[in-house]
């Protein structure tokens, strides 16, 4: 069985040279194959079609469903009340999403990470009850609206939307950008500040809410397969019974980000490997002065700087995902994960851009498509900056954000 399970990984992930992917059950291994096999089969094919015209292949990708990716038994195999899957697969399945396209692994992470934690988190009984469910299953679609056109670093003490409440009912007034798959989800947990005690709170507003508009941000020169709504929101009425009843401030926030920002760090860990996959493809195939651009002393130079990236960026997935699985969640160790994984990630792309050439810049060798997409990674789930003043608040013991 041992020897099956390490057959699995080695063909999925042969850059994990430190075999880190050892840790998986042979369950979750079966499941990341599976997800491959439906890559490889659904995505593969369109995924630059879909990224040069900026429109998401959502039909290929809820055949990722068919794997159960999110609820498969085999990922619950010994812990079968629990609500998620580890924390260890969870990170290979972000690796393995964005060792394929970053667009793919963000619209995941902003319905299966930061729209489902903000379920589990911050509903009560009831409504992880109802929601959670059908996000596991996609049947809904979710997001997570959280920053507005003024307010991206500092959103924790300057959110601007407003909730406003009405007896049974709240009225919602403001925008939002950025927002990952908001224009076409079936709920969107809206984060806005109640006018009464200035608390931020978080309200599933549901499709087709009067007064509630998403428009996809134009002319995105990264992500392009992924629409990034601007939402406006207009006298928007969400029932008390959708306001998510646990979340009753941005400490309740801050708590959903420290799992969010996590799989984002897995999300860079996946481009690094994807980016290295696809160089080492190209320079093992491409000649130049009569032999492979890769028998050059200073293209292997490169590849082992990459390849020395993809395992220190494992080695953050992997040791956050154990110490979450073991109940440790610190908004430090995310931080750090994904200031540096996210700098490794931002060196790999260049350096495999190089390597390829001309070629590099089109979307013909997959590299092109990491260099542009690891700008957004490098900026979302808080900035390089905002990342460095969280671990430098831990260092010195003082916070330096202002
Ligand atoms: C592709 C993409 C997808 C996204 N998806 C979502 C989503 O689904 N939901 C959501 O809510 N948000 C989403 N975001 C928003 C994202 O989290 C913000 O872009 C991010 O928090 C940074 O905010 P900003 O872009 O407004 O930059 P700003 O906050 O304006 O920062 C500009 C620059 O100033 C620096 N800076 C800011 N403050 C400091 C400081 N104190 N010290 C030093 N430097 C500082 C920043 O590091 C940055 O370099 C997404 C963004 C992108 C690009």
């Amino acid at each position: 069985m041992a020897d099956k399970k390490q057959e699995i990984l080695k063909e999925l992930y042969p850059e994990d040279i430190y075999s880190y992917a050892s840790k998986l059950t042979l369950g979750e291994a079966e499941v990341l194959q599976q997800t491959r096999q439906i890559i490889e089969k659904e995505l593969r094919p369109v995924i630059n079609e879909y990224w040069e015209k900026a429109e998401f292949p959502f039909e290929q990708f809820y055949k990722l469903a068919d794997a159960g990716i999110m609820n498969n038994p085999k990922l619950f195999e010994g812990r079968e009340n629990a609500q998620k899957p580890r924390e260890i697969y969870n990170a290979f399945l972000y690796y393995e999403l964005a060792r394929f396209d970053s667009s793919v692994a963000t619209f995941y992470t902003v319905h299966g990470g930061l729209g489902y934690n903000t379920i589990l988190l911050g509903g009560d009984e009831r409504q992880v009850k109802e929601f959670a469910p059908k996000v596991a299953n996609f049947e809904w679609q979710t997001c997570f609206a959280l920053t507005e056109p003024d307010h991206g670093s500092d959103v924790a003490g300057g959110l601007a939307t407003t909730a406003k409440r009405e007896g049974d009912h709240w009225v919602l007034n403001g925008e939002k950008r950025w927002i990952g798959g908001a224009d076409t989800a079936d709920i969107i947990p809206v984060f806005a500040r109640d006018v009464e005690d200035h608390k931020i709170k978080c309200f599933v507003v549901r499709k087709g809410a009067k007064g509630y508009n998403a428009v996809p941000v134009p002319r995105k020169v990264s992500l392009r397969a992924i629409q990034n709504a601007h939402i406006t929101l207009e006298d928007v009425v969400v029932p008390e019974e959708d306001r998510l009843q646990n979340i009753n401030g941005f400490k309740d926030v801050a708590n959903i980000l420290i799992h969010t920002r996590a799989d984002v760090a897995h999300i860079a860990t996946g481009m690094t490997g994807g980016a290295y996959a696809a160089t080492v493809k190209v320079a093992k195939e491409r000649d130049q002065f009569g032999k492979k651009v890769g028998h050059f002393q200073i293209t292997q130079e490169k590849l082992a700087r990459m390849l020395a990236n993809v395992t220190s960026a494992l080695s953050f997935s992997v040791r956050i995902s154990e110490l979450m699985d073991e109940g440790q969640y610190e908004m430090v160790n995310s931080a750090l994960a994904k200031m540096n994984n996210a700098l490794v990630m931002r060196d790999t792309v260049a350096l495999g851009r190089g390597i390829v050439g001309g070629n590099g810049i089109t979307l013909d060798t997959d590299i092109g498509r990491f260099f542009a997409d690891a700008e957004a990674i490098y900026t979302y789930e808080g900035t390089h900056e905002v990342n460095a003043l969280i671990v430098g608040r831990e260092i010195v013991g003082k916070g330096a954000f202002v």
